[in-house]
């Protein structure tokens, strides 16, 4: 914190531009300069934004005019080194500008928006005759609304820049602008009452008794004050403002009385909402052999490793050997960070961890709102008794001080990934970076793990930690494999069922235990199809096929939303003979129903769980046995545990296999053997049936036999062959845009420019699998880099070409996406 002479500081604005900015610090600021803080400052002619300080320095930067911090927004830093660290990695690595990591990373409630303001003028005459018809669009809708922002404007006269509009309003009187900053994030607060100073005197206090005995209200409540302040004695004499006024059911009037004559005092405090659990935390349960085996081979393998992969079958207890872990980690007062692929599944762990650490646990995910999380975020940043924070991927932006330890649990999981909005992170890859930045550990966590940890765990890269034992020694679920092509031949089957699977679930339900079905497809049917002319709806925005949605009787874009009635006839030929083609989560609801009229059956995906607390509700009735069918999408696989669930059925094996994506076969092996593992856990083995139409499709075979090693070996050898991972890092650009032959000609041009320097490293561009969404075109341009040093040099070949590409008149409104490891 510099005193004297002229300091500059380079900030991180909110915003896609490529380089930190410097700005020049009135010596009165010199003193509260510090690098995490918040400044306001001036960005073009209109903008004020909070930037970041990213450094202190004094030189003055040549050639430019550099302009001066208005003011210092915090009194202390709103994030650390470690992060600022962090952040630079992540532009650098996934390639976007620091601004976007730092709007990513910052909860909304600390980044401040710059919003000018434009307000009538009280003076205004209301002579209209003087305004053209855009200015008098703008100054009705002022009349009504009192203030827009320019943002509002704009959308009313609907023109791209309302500034020359607002100009000249302004010349004619009519409206005022106000440069305002709106912190968007307010602390919830309670008002406190505590006696004035003079007060604080027995004499004076009896004095004023017998003044108020003319006004028995208020002396009412000044005794009901002394009374409470006698009991609490812990609250330093403060007592809430809602305690003092309900004790005696007294009016705010009287209490305003007596702060108005200098006997109360009012004090505003800030709250926490996010309150942490208040129980006793219990013993951990014991470790069995093996699971202690495991324990003591990770703490041996964390002595060489950085970062240690416990792939460990389902079931086989790793979240046990995570508890052991953290209270180790905790016991040398360092914090965890626990990371789960889905928000639904930290309310299953929450409760367990409260169990076991009381209120050292915090939770951290998107589905908070501003506030919320902006609690979180300072607790973590300044409260010590924040030890374990478990959260879904935005966690690893948290500003720990001191982390132990990372637990990513379900590694393979690709929702760890961020796709929408910039930086595509991988928040596995994230928080192994971060560990290193702290200088602690990471214990990836899988029974599948991803091809990628489990190659860099082979090559001595990771620690290799590995359980093949189900607690209590279960076995693992018998499976069975269900030809539906033979089977619909011999007549056994039944719409989309297999006799085989109808005759387990009938079984199933006379048991009194639980089964579950996994359909990789929501909706009824994916299509509907004209029987005549085979004429297939589509959506108007995307090249997409539009799933008919039964239960609201819509035909639906799964990609942007869009949704319109059934026909009733083909639009092409007239016939009326419209089929329904494939198979969904709905469809597979309505017919159970009809095979298993006593049965109570649930649908769990995304339409079913789209309202909050629908997610929960539905797991919790079927941990409660209300419910005796769970039929439900890939989300059913993610790591839920289930007591009495004894058969799994999945309904098309195809589906997941037949995806156009090098990972298809890895990620169906992985949903199958999850979804498997929720079959006949604690008490006995489960059974599970696969129907498929390729029986003899390596991957079947594969699950068939849990043979994961057999699926990672016949992969590698794949990938190594087309140069794919874990071989070659993956990047891939998308360009967007309206006009198809714009976005054409445009990837020809950056493909071209690429390949000038990357050769055949570069392919495409080619339109992806569906060529427009949203009514955007796409193209997409794929980089194969291989894994060695040089690789940074040709990552700043591509960047050098993204920057030229972009600064070219004719394609100006293309947009780029940069996706690095592409999932
Ligand atoms: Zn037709
Ligand atoms: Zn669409």
């Amino acid at each position: 914190m510099p005193n004297k002479g002229t300091y500059f500081v380079d900030v991180i604005l909110p915003i896609a531009i490529p380089q930190s900015y410097t700005y020049c610090v009135p010596e009165e600021f010199n003193s509260s300069l510090e690098i995490g803080k918040r400044v306001i400052v001036q960005f073009g002619k209109q903008k004020i934004y909070a930037a970041l300080i990213s450094a202190i320095h004094q030189n003055k930067p040549k050639e430019i005019e550099t302009k001066n911090i208005l003011s210092v927004l915090d009194e202390k830093p709103v994030i650390n080194t470690i992060q600022l660290n962090l952040w630079k990695w992540l532009s650098d690595y996934y390639m976007c500008t620091i601004g976007e990591v730092m709007n990513a990373a910052l909860p909304a409630g600390l980044k401040l928006s710059s919003q000018t303001n434009i307000l009538l003028n009280p003076e205004f005459d209301h002579d209209y005759s003087k305004l053209d018809d855009k200015e008098y669009l703008l100054t009705e809708a002022l009349i009504v609304r009192k203030a827009l922002t320019l943002n509002e404007a704009e959308k009313i006269i609907e023109i791209k820049t309302v500034i020359p509009v607002i100009k000249s309003l302004i010349a004619k009187k009519v409206i005022i602008a106000e440069e305002e900053l709106v912190e968007t994030y307010k602390p919830k607060t309670e008002t406190y009452i505590r006696l004035s100073d003079k007060c604080r005197d027995d004499k004076i206090l009896k004095e004023i008794f017998d003044k108020l005995d003319k006004a028995p209200k208020q002396l009412e409540l000044l005794m009901s004050f002394i009374h409470l302040t006698k009991k609490f004695e812990k609250y330093n004499g403060e007592i809430k403002k809602s305690t003092l006024l309900k004790s005696i059911n007294s009016s705010d009037a009287t209490l305003n009385s007596l702060v108005k004559k200098n006997i109360f005092e009012s004090i505003d405090k800030v709250t926490d909402r996010v309150g942490f659990a208040d129980s006793v935390p219990h013993k951990l349960f014991k470790l069995s052999e093996y699971q202690k085996k495991a324990l003591n081979e990770i703490n041996d393998s964390f002595e060489i490793h950085d970062v240690v992969l416990l792939k460990g079958v389902t079931s086989s207890g790793k979240t046990e050997i995570y508890f052991h872990l953290i209270e180790e980690v905790l016991k040398q007062g360092k914090q965890v960070l626990y990371l789960l692929p889905e928000i639904a599944l930290t309310s299953q762990i929450i409760n367990r961890l409260t169990k076991f650490f009381g209120n050292n646990v915090l939770v951290y995910h998107s589905r908070f709102n501003n506030n919320e999380r902006v609690e979180i975020w300072n607790k973590v940043l300044e409260d010590n008794s924040a030890k374990i924070v478990l959260g879904a991927r935005s966690a690893v932006f948290l500003p720990f001080k001191n982390l132990g330890l990372i637990i990513v649990d379900e590694e393979h999981e690709n929702s760890y990934k961020q796709f929408e909005p910039i930086p595509r992170y991988h928040a596995r890859d994230t928080a192994i970076y971060l560990a290193k930045l702290h200088k602690s550990k990471t214990l990836l966590g899988s029974a599948t793990p991803a091809i990628e940890s489990f190659y860099n765990a082979r090559n001595n890269k990771y620690g290799l930690v590995e359980i093949h034992q189900r607690f209590g020694n279960i076995k693992l679920p018998e499976i069975t494999i269900v030809d539906i092509k033979e089977e619909r031949k011999i007549k056994r089957m039944q719409s989309d069922f297999s006799m085989t699977l109808l005759e387990s679930i009938k079984e199933t339900l006379a048991n009194n235990e639980q089964v579950i079905l996994f359909q990789n497809r929501r909706g009824f049917a994916p299509h509907l199809e004209c029987d005549s002319c085979s004429w297939v709806p589509m959506c108007k925005n995307c090249d997409v096929v539009l799933t008919y949605h039964k239960q609201v009787n819509q035909m639906v874009c799964h990609y942007c939303g869009y949704s319109i009635n059934p026909f009733s006839k083909c639009p092409a030929c007239n016939d009326t003979n419209i089929k329904m083609r494939g198979t969904g989560t709905e469809k597979i609801e309505e017919e159970l129903s009809i095979f298993f009229p006593q049965a109570h059956i649930a649908r769990f995906d995304l339409d079913s769980t789209r309202k909050k607390q629908s997610y929960q509700r539905i797991i919790s009735d079927f941990e409660d046995g209300r419910i005796n069918i769970l039929v439900g999408t890939q989300m059913i696989t993610k790591g839920l545990d289930f007591e009495n669930v004894s058969i799994v059925g999945i309904i098309n094996a195809d589906n997941m296999l037949n995806f156009p994506d090098f990972r298809a076969f890895e990620r169906s092996f992985q949903l199958m053997s999850q979804v498997s593992g929720r079959a006949g856990r604690r008490k006995k083995q489960g059974k599970v049936i696969i129907q498929t139409r390729n029986p003899k499709h390596p991957v079947i075979n594969e699950i068939l036999h849990y043979n994961y090693e057999r699926m990672y070996e016949r992969e590698l050898f794949e990938r190594h062959r087309f140069n794919y991972p874990p071989y070659f890092r993956l990047i891939k650009i998308t360009l967007k845009h309206r006009d198809k032959s714009i976005v054409s000609s445009a990837a020809d041009y950056l493909a071209a420019n690429l390949k000038k320097e990357l050769k055949n490293r570069v392919l495409g561009p080619e339109f992806p699998f569906i060529p427009r969404t949203h009514n955007l075109f796409m193209k997409d341009i794929l980089i194969k880099l291989e894994k060695t040093k040089t690789s940074n040099t040709l990552k700043d070949i591509i960047r050098k070409n993204l920057n030229a590409f972009k600064t070219i008149k004719n394609f100006q409104s293309v947009r780029t996406y940069v996706d690095v490891d592409v999932m």
